[in-house]
């Protein structure tokens, strides 16, 4: 019998490529999202397929799913920094009341629950590169707490979920990822930049570009989520660090996506900086040892594919946009 899967934010970003991955691997596909920043156009390449089921639903209200399930995957949130400002409350019930609901779900149908969560829970660490055991530098009630403070309290119900009710869980805790499918304007570096140069407007470099990320190609990212969720090792149940150890300044990412992107101007005549946003993370590097021991998992996508594939889902995003008429302010870039 085919296994059944319910995923939380399926039409967005990593949603739907975890769509992807879990039916091309024969598991029965139920989507749960109320598109507030995802996109059916993500999935509907699989609607209509045997298996495969999606249902527009805010996993803040109470979710009823009739008949069996094995696996859920909570993925709805906000993630951009950007979405966060304007949704903050939105953010806050995602993590708080919508793991609730699903952690509820998970009890009643006796499957298991994979909690996304974040990088963002260690803050502006003070301790570098990241490992799980780090407990975290956050500020609860800057802009970005409301991500920040949900997810912690997302993890600390999913552990009481695990622990007293015996549910089985598992938690990743995911780094930057970027590929195919982010919107056009979801404010991130990545997506920002390549839309930057492909429009020949100046790269938008925050603060000095000094800070780092360390940024982990989608396919890479949910190969990981499936060892994850699918792993019986002792001691899975407790976090574990997804992400690509490759670290970079931001401001050496605009200067590869410029080299990518051919424009007018040199290097440093295409990009302009602007203010550092309040409580951004000056580094951000995962120790992903746990990960390479308990799944046997790292990243295999370079940085320099994963950006070629990137560009080239943005170039046609581009293409389309100025064959439609649409402008560029309605679909473009969203700075601070
Ligand atoms: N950033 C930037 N220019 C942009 C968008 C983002 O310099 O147009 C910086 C941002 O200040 C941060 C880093 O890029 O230091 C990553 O930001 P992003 O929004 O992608 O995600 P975060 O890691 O902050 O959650």
């Amino acid at each position: 019998m085919k296994k059944t899967v319910l995923i939380t934010g399926g039409a967005g970003f990593i949603g739907s490529w975890l769509c992807d991955l879990f039916h091309s691997r024969g598991f029965e596909v139920m989507v749960l999202d109320n598109l507030l920043t995802g996109n059916v156009k993500n999935i509907e390449h699989l609607f209509g397929r045997p298996g495969f089921v999606f249902l527009k639903h805010d996993v803040t209200n109470y979710i009823h799913v009739p008949g069996r399930l094995d696996y859920i995957l909570h993925f709805a949130s906000p993630a951009s920094p950007i979405d966060y400002l304007e949704l903050p409350i939105q953010t806050l019930k995602v993590g708080a009341l919508g793991t609730h609901k699903v952690l509820g779900l998970a009890k009643e149908k006796n499957a298991r629950l994979l909690l996304a969560s974040t990088s963002e829970v260690y803050g502006d660490p003070l301790e570098h590169p990241q490992k799980e055991s780090y407990w975290g530098n956050v500020n609860p009630i800057g802009p970005r707490g409301v991500y920040d403070e949900a997810k912690r309290f997302a993890e600390a119900l999913t552990m009481a979920y695990h622990r007293y009710h015996g549910v089985e869980t598992r938690i990743a805790r995911i780094f930057n990822t970027y590929g195919p499918r982010m919107r056009l304007r979801d404010g991130r570096a990545v997506p920002n930049f390549i839309n930057q140069a492909l429009r020949g407007q100046k790269l938008t470099v925050y603060g000095n570009g000094m800070q780092t990320r360390s940024f982990c190609f989608v396919t890479d990212l949910v190969e990981g989520i499936f060892r994850l969720l699918t792993s019986e090792k002792p001691g899975i149940e407790e976090p574990v660090n997804l992400g690509n150890p490759e670290e970079m300044t931001l401001l050496e990412l605009a200067r590869r996506t410029i080299k990518m992107i051919p424009g007018k101007g040199k290097a440093g005549e295409r990009i302009v900086f602007k203010p550092l946003p309040e409580d951004d993370p000056r580094v951000r590097k995962p120790d992903i040892s746990r990960a390479k021991k308990l799944l046997g998992w790292k990243p295999v996508v370079s940085a320099e594919e994963g950006l070629k594939r990137t560009i080239s889902y943005f170039s046609e995003q581009f293409a389309q946009e100025a064959k439609s008429g649409s402008s560029g302010r309605k679909s473009g870039i969203r700075n601070k």
